[in-house]
């Protein structure tokens, strides 16, 4: 039988947005009942055949590496941007792109190649849907998507799925100019060189098509996605952390505020620089649970970032924000009729 063990972090969320934190649950009779759905106590992505929550109240959100995650909602599952196959020295992902077979739909935020190297094939896979700008989808047909999986988004368009929506919202890409990218991010492969983590010598480079490296990515190519709940429960997604665009001004002046919030973290390679361009989105998304992405090392192209200083400095501005950032694939379960979290990991899980 499954049984939730008394060490579980069971993070209780105020509905009234004022975070009040249950430290550790003291024993499982203060752990719901719905955070033993089996897609809460496994690291297998619903996308390769890991289990889709039960429960028709909980969304299962899971960090799969670059700006990759997950999101699973009764037998609906998004994939958002897929970079799967990572050079060395980063980490691998602990799940191939050839095992994502069961997307419902597959969402680019942008098409550069940390963000949908793998898209068209588990589009390709899953014969499903992959959604994104213009340029994104034109280069996922170039990349071997068939015409009629690729779908364009403007800003404004609505997908609609089994108890929620997905809005593309025209986003902008991070603005880094090329003089920073070529001193920094030389300055960062040096570094890799200097400390024995380069990119190892002779190593073959995908001949592939990745992503585009379009200029127009920047301010035509970037969408964000909020997903809402029939209940009203609200998850946006933002694959990098650019200038504030008009349109997600109008947005959140419709809305007001997200329940949880997803946004990038990483492009400037040190946090200070880095937070510059998170926070405001953060501040103006104003979600009770934030969640970073991309923050983990890309090879040769990004460091690892702590998350710490971002943390601290969301809690400066926002103290009743709660950020986490779970390891790779752990289960972010959120009950989004109550509003509380469980985030599994397998020193939670039942043993035998
Ligand atoms: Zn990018």
């Amino acid at each position: 039988m499954t049984m939730v063990k008394n060490s579980l972090r069971f993070l209780k969320q105020c509905a009234l947005g004022a975070a009040a934190l249950t430290p550790l649950a003291a024993n499982a009779a203060d752990v719901p009942a719905w955070a033993n759905d089996p897609a809460c106590q496994t690291l297998t992505m619903a996308a390769a055949g890991g289990p889709t929550p039960k429960n028709p109240d909980l969304m299962v959100l899971r960090y799969a590496g670059s700006a990759n995650f997950e999101l699973a909602y009764g037998n609906t599952v998004l994939l958002f941007d897929a970079q799967y196959e990572r050079e060395a020295y980063a980490r691998p992902i602990g799940v191939k792109a050839e095992q994502l077979t069961k997307a419902t739909a597959v969402y680019i935020g942008h098409g550069h190649g940390d963000h949908m190297s793998e898209g068209p094939q588990i589009a390709n896979q899953s014969k499903a849907p992959l959604f994104g700008a213009a340029l994104t989808t034109e280069t996922a047909i170039k990349m071997g998507l068939p015409a009629a999986q690729a779908k364009t988004v403007k800003n404004g368009d609505v997908q609609k799925y089994p108890g929620f929506s997905v809005e593309a919202i025209l986003a902008q890409h991070n603005s880094r100019t090329p003089e920073f990218v070529k001193i920094a991010g030389g300055a960062w492969q040096n570094l890799q060189k200097a400390t024995g983590i380069g990119r190892p010598e002779g190593a073959p480079r995908p001949t592939r098509i990745t992503g585009t490296s379009d200029v127009k990515v920047l301010t035509e190519g970037t969408y964000a996605f909020l997903m809402t709940f029939d209940n009203g429960y609200k998850f946006m997604m933002l694959d990098s952390s650019g200038p504030i665009t008009e349109g997600e001004r109008a947005v959140m002046k419709r809305i007001g505020k997200v329940d949880a919030a997803s946004v990038a973290y990483q492009g400037y390679y040190v946090p200070a620089r880095q937070i510059e361009g998170t926070l405001p989105l953060v501040e103006l998304f104003k979600p009770d649970v934030f969640i970073p992405n991309h923050h983990d090392e890309t090879a040769g192209s990004f460091p690892d970032m702590g998350t710490e200083p971002l943390f601290l400095a969301i809690r400066e501005k926002m103290p009743a924000v709660r950020s986490i950032s779970p390891l790779l694939r752990a289960p972010i379960c959120i009950n989004t009729k109550t509003k509380d979290i469980f985030v599994g990991d397998t020193w939670t899980f039942p043993k035998g």
